[in-house]
């Protein structure tokens, strides 16, 4: 229906979308009519409602069409994180278990080193044109354009009951295999109204919004809904995140609302100050995945004009949940004041904070609790069950988030009950590089935390307690993990320590150890 109406309403607003062959403009309608067409040929290779078919991909016109296509039959689209490992690619594939994975050019490379670990996938379909399509190691490809030519622009949209799974994402947020979140087409619908409105997105038909957050992250933030929902333009960046290439579509496309991790913006108003360049036409950037430095929020908005809207959300809350609106005109000390909190609840999405007994807190500024949502587009369980349900009898949801709420019913995350550390958007399990060194020789005790860093937001501090031998080295430890994590995820510093603060009981104490170690990558912040 959204997709139906953008091409009634809005037939002309265009679509932007780039990637290895170039750039490629079209429109709602084009898109519509192209989705139907995928659609009917996706019924035709045998899937359909209750169905599922995958996505190793980027932002690009295609996978928006796939979109539609899929969950329009009742099919289950998956959206793979193509910067997860290739084995976690392998597991999150495998537990969904389908037959087609769609994978556009920029992800065939790890498409094919996946392959060999896949229990159910016969069928690569290549998002590219026929006289593009790149020479390949996979077997079983399909090319998507020969799907879209082979397709019936007559097709009919079936109709199914709204509560219909449609699209599944997965969170590697803590330990353990990254768990699936699956979502329904009244979730998708209803939390894409919720977030295109004034309090959050602000969108509408006079909006060039360019998808920075990829679409496998989330839901694509809800953009890939409430863009032709409202008839806003929609610029897809492809796979390239540099610099000159976001930039330029923001300048060449007259964008005026985006959506990114605080890393993203940080490299662009870097570039635009190298360059002496403006940011355009653009107005407001979403930005959420980690709190944005206030530095940032004032350089947007004091040098470029532009209003950060800080946001907290996350894969079991759909997408954004709470945002820190301001009015257009705001001045540099509100925006930032906004941006020092994660906002307020968005409707439907439900937030407080409880003690350790499950009491709901007081808004007084001061007590700090567990985090947690409930809501119409919360999720109440794990796909097929691989983690315990995250929610209580009551529908609340642990978000694993420590938060203060104020006397204006505005929150501030303070901590993370959760063992993790993000770093430029993406997870990085501590408990897993604490396990790589377990059985190190020389090794007492270890602990990784995630410590305030200006570029990532946070990188991995690792604490080594060595025995008493003395025979231990920095070079041993480095060795040991350089062999078993991903580069990425290797510490930023490695410190020896006499000993790690633990509990009575002998739990670790890693609030005492952020807290000891908050200012070791960056000076303390003014005004903290
Ligand atoms: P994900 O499921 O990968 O989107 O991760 C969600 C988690 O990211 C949340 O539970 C938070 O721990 C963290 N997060 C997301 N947005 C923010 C934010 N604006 N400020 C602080 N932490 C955030």
């Amino acid at each position: 229906s959204i997709l139906d109406h953008a091409a009634r309403t809005y037939p002309d607003a265009e679509v932007i979308s780039h990637d290895t062959s170039g750039e490629r403009r079209s429109n709602y309608a084009q898109t519509a009519a192209r989705a139907r067409r995928l659609a009917s040929s996706l019924t035709r290779l045998g899937i359909g409602y209750g169905g599922m078919v995958g996505s190793l991909a980027w932002n690009t016109h295609r996978l928006l069409e796939l979109f539609y296509a899929a969950p329009g039959i009742g099919a289950v689209l998956h959206t793979a994180n193509p910067r997860l490992s290739v084995e976690q690619i392998a597991y999150c594939i495998n537990q969904a278990g389908y037959r087609h994975l769609f994978v556009d050019p920029e992800s065939l490379e790890l498409a094919e080193q996946v392959a060999p670990l896949l229990s159910t996938v016969t069928e690569f379909v290549i998002l590219a044109d026929r006289d593009a399509m790149p020479a390949t190691r996979l077997a079983g490809t399909i090319c998507y354009e020969d799907l879209i030519d082979a397709g019936d622009a007559g097709f009919a949209w079936p109709v199914f009951d709204e509560r219909t799974a449609s699209t599944l994402c997965f969170t590697s947020g803590t330990t353990g295999n990254p768990k699936g979140v699956l979502y329904s087409h009244r979730g998708t619908l209803l939390s894409a109204l919720a977030t295109s409105g004034g309090n959050a997105w602000a969108v509408s038909q006079y909006d060039s919004i360019l998808a920075i957050a990829p679409f496998f992250h989330c839901n694509g933030w809800a953009m890939p809904f409430f863009a032709p929902m409202v008839g806003a333009k929609l610029v897809l960046p492809g796979r390239a995140m540099d610099n000159p290439h976001l930039h330029r579509l923001i300048i060449e496309e007259a964008v005026t609302a985006s959506a990114a991790v605080p890393t993203i913006l940080l490299g662009l108003v870097e570039h635009c100050r190298a360059s002496g360049q403006t940011l355009g036409r653009l107005d407001r950037v979403i930005c959420g995945g980690s709190p944005p430095p206030p530095a940032l929020v004032a350089a947007l908005r004091s040098e470029f004009g532009v209003r950060l809207i800080h946001a907290w959300g996350m894969t079991e809350t759909t997408h954004g949940g709470s945002f820190s609106p301001t009015p257009a005109d705001a001045t540099v000390e509100q925006v930032v004041a906004a941006a020092r909190h994660q906002g307020w609840e968005v409707y439907g999405n439900a937030l407080r904070v409880v003690d350790e007994d499950g009491k709901e807190l007081p808004p007084d500024g001061t007590s700090p609790g567990h985090l947690q949502a409930r809501g119409h587009w919360v999720a109440a369980r794990y796909f097929r069950d691989a983690a315990p349900a995250p929610t209580n009898a009551d529908g609340w949801m642990e978000t694993g988030d420590v938060a203060i709420f104020s006397p204006d019913r505005s929150f501030r995350i303070t901590d993370r009950a959760k063992d993790v550390i993000k770093s430029g958007g993406e997870w990085i399990s501590s408990i897993e590089i604490e396990h790589a060194l377990i059985g190190l020789p020389g090794l007492r005790d270890a602990a990784v935390i995630g410590v305030a860093h200006q570029r990532w937001m946070e990188r991995p501090l690792l604490l080594v307690v060595p025995s008493d031998d003395g025979a231990l080295t920095e070079d041993d430890v480095r060795r040991r993990l350089a062999a078993s994590i991903p580069k990425w995820w290797l510490p930023d510093e490695i410190l020896f320590v006499d000993a790690l603060p633990r509990t009575p009981t002998g739990k670790l104490r890693k609030d005492v150890l952020r807290r000891e170690y908050r200012d070791r990558f960056q000076p303390p912040a003014a005004g903290g």
